[in-house]
Order: structure tokens, then C-alpha cells, then sequence
């Protein structure tokens, strides 16, 4: 391969970024001090400290880069804030380092099978900073002459000499160098800087040895020597690419245009192969260094065997990420399989993980997530209907209590007030089931119901 093409995507990935207040939108961080510790309430962040802090230690062990391959699990039962956490986790670590997030279920495509869906997923939480050396030139101006070319159709040619510490150097200027040129009105004598990768040039001022300059005297006039020393200065460039990124750009059949329309097929294995040894080779020169970064994946009781076993080996590999998984099951049957498990997860899989468990809120805790997203979803609520929000919440789930307040709040205005009242509340909570209330309803009126087995045995989870 020639040359591995490594374009700056980051650009474009924050301008596609569309905010919108999603479940986790309040969540700014882990909300831990530095040391570390968790604070009660900071960055939306509420409570769960022990898991907060375990995802500290993680948050360190990730920046510190040292450790590949390491998998964790968040454990614990719905709406209990493992996603919240992870993504607080991606929210401390910033932007440089990758965190790909995605679903268990989401490698079941018909587009590509579970092993290319999870390598893809294991590559773009790799990045690599790459650095390119862009040369500058820095010298005095000796000659200057532009012109129009003959029979060029008007176009402009222009040439330069510009003389650098120990020599002369004639440059043919291109039309963007002109205009940079013509724009900072250069003129012999002057020192300028030339970025040799853009064309493009900056005017430091006049050069010492043709400027006249006084003695302390102010008598004598004298020409002071041009300084010695680099006159040749060197900048470095530095974009940050994932490996999945590299990986599409540089295979034929996708390209460049794969990355925005995300139809990026399968990748051939030799792609990849001839990626990881390019990559190795920069390493070595000292152009790229590695970023390993996270794979988040929720709902990971939603794997397969298969995909449990290829984790376990990609784990294996200097180029893996920290990969954190979170599940709401307790012990289940593994996809793909007869046999049950903790958590649907086989057993030498369970075993190399770090297990961090998240328990349930308290009721002062309930109350402080539920004002948080208010002030989120900016809406105003009055205390006594803050309180029954919360009670609907320990009777029911956070989920369902934070679905009823962009609902109550819709409500408010209606009646044209600005503040959501208890009456707002109790009026969503009547009209939208949470799932308790709605299994009651199917079982009062599941004759008159299509497919009904009849049986009126509560859902079973998988
Ligand atoms: P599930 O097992 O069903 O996927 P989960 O444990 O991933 O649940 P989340 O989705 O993280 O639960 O939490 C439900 C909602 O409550 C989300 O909107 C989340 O942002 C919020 N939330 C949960 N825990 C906290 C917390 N400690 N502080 C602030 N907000 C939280």
C-alpha cells in the first residue's frame, strides 16, 4: 500500500453532532473530585457512589493508556444508571479519546455478520494520533517577480528567492502563494515564513541586516547582522483517527464517502492486516501513538455465544480497547445456547471482567434525578408535585416518572400556567400506564385482545 490516507474526521463528527435532550443528556461527567471521590450531586450526577468511584479507577487505568483489553461489567437491576455512568465515563474522558456506544443487539445485521459488526466496533474505539511534520521556512526576501504568463490566459507567475541562513533558494510560486504574497505585501527585504504544505506566507517584518540601526551612542549608523541560528523551523500537525476509520477510507470498494453515509460493508480481512502493520511501522518511526479507547456495549445479555467467544480472544489482542458492558439480567441463558449463566455471560468471559454492581435510589436520590431533569427538560415544577413525582417513581420506575415530566409540563401550558402543578402530575399518571398498571389492564381485558393465549401468566423477560 502507498500511502495510507488518514483524513480528519473530527471535524465533521461535531458538526453532524445534533443536540437534542436525549435520556442522558444531563450528564456531564462522573461528577468525582480529583481525587476521585464522588461528590453527592455534581454534573448530573446523582448519587450510586460506589459504582461512580469504581468507574474512576477505570476513568484513571483508561487515561493512563497502559492497559489494554480489559472488560468490565455494570450489573444491576433497570434504571439503576449504568448507561448514565458509562456515559459520564465518555464525558470525563473527552473528546480525544474514542468511545464507540452501542447495543447488544445491534450486531444482528443482515449487512454484516456479528464478527465484522464487533470488530468494526473494537476499531473505532482505537484511535491514533498521527503527527505530520509541516515544514516552515523562514528567510529574507532577496527577489520578488510576478508576472502574467504568456498565452496563459491571464494567469499569474511569480518567483521567488528567498535567502535562509547559509543559501539561496528560488521558489515557483503557485497561484495561492501569490495571493499570500500579494495579500501581505512582500517586498524585498522582508523575512517571511513559508508553510510549505499550504503555500501559505506570513511577513515577520524587516529583516535586521537591511534595517539601519543606532548605537547606544545614537551617532554611528550601522547595519546589525541578520540572527543566526534556525532559520528552518519545523511544525507539527497532529489529527486523531480511529483504526475503523483508516480501515474504511483505505478500502477500495467503500471509500472516503463510506464514512458519512455509514455504509461501510464488510472489510476484507487483508485490508485490515496491511492497516495494523502500516500503523506498527509508524509506531516505530515515532509518527503515530495509540489512543485506546471504550466500547461501550448495553444490553450485553443480548450477545451470543459466538460473539462472547470472539470478545474473549479480540481481548487478548495489544490493539484491544476497554470494553464495558452493563445488563439489567440476573441469571439467564446464554444466547445461542442451553445453558444458563450470571448476567447470560459464559463463565471464562465473567472471569477476566471487573464486575462494578449499581443498586437501587433512595427516595431523596429519586428526587434529586427527577429535579435535574427538569431543569433539563426545562420545566418548572412546584415542590408538592416534585414529591409526587418521586413517590410515582419508588412505586414505579425512574424511567416512567422521567417519562411524565415533558408530559405534565405539556399539560401545565395547556392550562396556560408556567409551573407544573401536583394536579398536572396526577393527571399524566391517569393517562399514560406505567407497565405494572398496564399488565393489569391486559390481564382485565385480554379476551377482547388479538392472540391473546389466554393464559393471563405475566410476560416472561427473556
Ligand atoms: P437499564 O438496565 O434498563 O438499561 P440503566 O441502569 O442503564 O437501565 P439508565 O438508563 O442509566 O439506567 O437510567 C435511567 C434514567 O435515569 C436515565 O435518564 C439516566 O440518565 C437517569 N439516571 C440514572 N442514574 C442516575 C444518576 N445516578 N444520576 C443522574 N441521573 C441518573
Amino acid at each position: 500500500m502507498a500511502s495510507i490516507a488518514a483524513a480528519q474526521v473530527q471535524e465533521v463528527r461535531s458538526i453532524t453532532r445534533i443536540e437534542r435532550i436525549g435520556a442522558h443528556s444531563h450528564i456531564r461527567g462522573l461528577g468525582l473530585d480529583d481525587s476521585l471521590e464522588p461528590r453527592a450531586v455534581s454534573q448530573g450526577m446523582v448519587g450510586q457512589k460506589m459504582a461512580r468511584k469504581a468507574a474512576g479507577v477505570i476513568l484513571q487505568m483508561i487515561r493512563e493508556g497502559k492497559i489494554a483489553g480489559r472488560a468490565v461489567l455494570l450489573a444491576g437491576q433497570p434504571g439503576t444508571g449504568k448507561t448514565a455512568i458509562a456515559m459520564g465515563l465518555a464525558q470525563a474522558l473527552g473528546p480525544d479519546t474514542p468511545f464507540t456506544s452501542m447495543a447488544g443487539s445491534e450486531i444482528f445485521s443482515l449487512e454484516m455478520s456479528k464478527t465484522e459488526a464487533l470488530t468494526q466496533a473494537i476499531r473505532k474505539s482505537i484511535g491514533i494520533r498521527i503527527k505530520e511534520e509541516s515544514e516552515i521556512i523562514e528567510g529574507e526576501v532577496v527577489e520578488v517577480v510576478v508576472e502574467r504568463a504568456a498565452g496563459g490566459g491571464g494567469a499569474r507567475v511569480g518567483r521567488l528567492t528567498l535567502k535562509t541562513t547559509d543559501m539561496e533558494t528560488n521558489y515557483d510560486m503557485g497561484a495561492k502563494m501569490i495571493d499570500s504574497l500579494l495579500k501581505e505585501k512582500v517586498q524585498a527585504g522582508d523575512v517571511i515564513t513559508i508553510d510549505k504544505a499550504t503555500g501559505k506566507i506570513n511577513k515577520l517584518g524587516r529583516s535586521f541586516a537591511r534595517a539601519r540601526d543606532y548605537d547606544a551612542t545614537g551617532q554611528q549608523a550601522r547595519f546589525v547582522q541578520c540572527p543566526e541560528g534556525e532559520l528552518q523551523k519545523r511544525k507539527e500537525v497532529v489529527h486523531t483517527v480511529t483504526l475503523h476509520e483508516i480501515d474504511v477510507i483505505n478500502s477500495r470498494t467503500h471509500g472516503f464517502l463510506a464514512l458519512f453515509s455509514g455504509d461501510t460493508g464488510e472489510i476484507k480481512s487483508e485490508i485490515r492486516e496491511q492497516i495494523n502493520s502500516k500503523v506498527a511501522e509508524w509506531r516505530e518511526e515515532g509518527k503515530a501513538e495509540m489512543i485506546p479507547g471504550v466500547l461501550f456495549i448495553d444490553e450485553a445479555h443480548m450477545l451470543d455465544i459466538e460473539c462472547f467467544s470472539y470478545l474473549n480472544r479480540a481481548l487478548e489482542s495489544e490493539t484491544a480497547p476497554v470494553v464495558i458492558m452493563a445488563t439489567n439480567r440476573g441469571i439467564t441463558r446464554i444466547r445461542g445456547t442451553n445453558y444458563r449463566s450470571p448476567h447470560g455471560i459464559p463463565l471464562d468471559l465473567l472471569d477476566r471482567m471487573i464486575i462494578v454492581p449499581t443498586s437501587p435510589y433512595s427516595h431523596q436520590e429519586l428526587r434529586e434525578i427527577l429535579n435535574i431533569r427538569c431543569e433539563e427538560e426545562d420545566c418548572q415544577m412546584s415542590s408538592d408535585a416534585l414529591t409526587v413525582l418521586t413517590r410515582v417513581a419508588t412505586e414505579t420506575s425512574l424511567r416512567y416518572a422521567i417519562q411524565l415530566i415533558t408530559t405534565a409540563s405539556l399539560v401545565a401550558k395547556r392550562r396556560k400556567a408556567t409551573e407544573v402543578s401536583m394536579e398536572d402530575v396526577k393527571k399524566v399518571y391517569s393517562l399514560f400506564l406505567d407497565e405494572h398498571r398496564s399488565e393489569q389492564f391486559l390481564k382485565e381485558y385480554q379476551d377482547e385482545f388479538m392472540f391473546n393465549d389466554g393464559s393471563g401468566d405475566a410476560p416472561q423477560l427473556m
